[in-house]
């Protein structure tokens, strides 16, 4: 199998134990590149790897797929940080958790960011769109 993403494919989701990426979009090993963290957030490290995957794997379209029931859907975020605190015996969080009280909100920034990466220039024609994954229904939505 070569290590190229044969669909041309990265898939950014959340790393909920619930969701099968390759599987919520009927794909098999070897057609995409999946790239997974706490509730598919694009920051520095999902960019990193979204930089590698369209440079050096053959990818020029990215889902990111956010789901329900999402735990990083938080609508106080300073009490997620509190509540890891607690957990860590009192040592503050200063780790940016990414939860966010909005998920719509939250999937228009991370696609911005997608957008606004210099090395992700649009005249690569990269596609690049929003998705909820139904953990219920088990159905795959484009909502952006
Ligand atoms: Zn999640």
């Amino acid at each position: 199998m070569p290590p190229g993403a044969a669909r041309k494919l990265a898939i950014l989701t959340c790393m909920d134990s619930r969701i099968d990426p390759l599987g919520m979009f009927g794909l098999e090993p070897g057609d995409a590149k999946i790239i997974r963290n706490a509730g598919a957030r694009v920051y520095d490290d999902a960019l990193r790897s979204l930089v590698m995957a369209v440079h050096l794997l053959g990818v020029r379209r990215i889902a990111v797929v956010h789901h329900t029931q999402c735990a990083m859907h938080n609508p106080d975020p300073e009490a997620l940080a509190a509540q890891v605190s607690a957990s860590a015996n009192g040592v503050p969080c200063p780790i940016e958790l990414g939860s966010f009280p909005d998920p719509m909100s939250a999937l228009r920034t991370d696609l911005a960011r997608i957008g606004d990466c210099a090395l992700l220039p649009a005249s690569l024609g990269i596609e690049y769109g929003g998705f909820l994954y139904s953990v219920e229904t088990g159905v795959v939505t484009r909502l952006l």
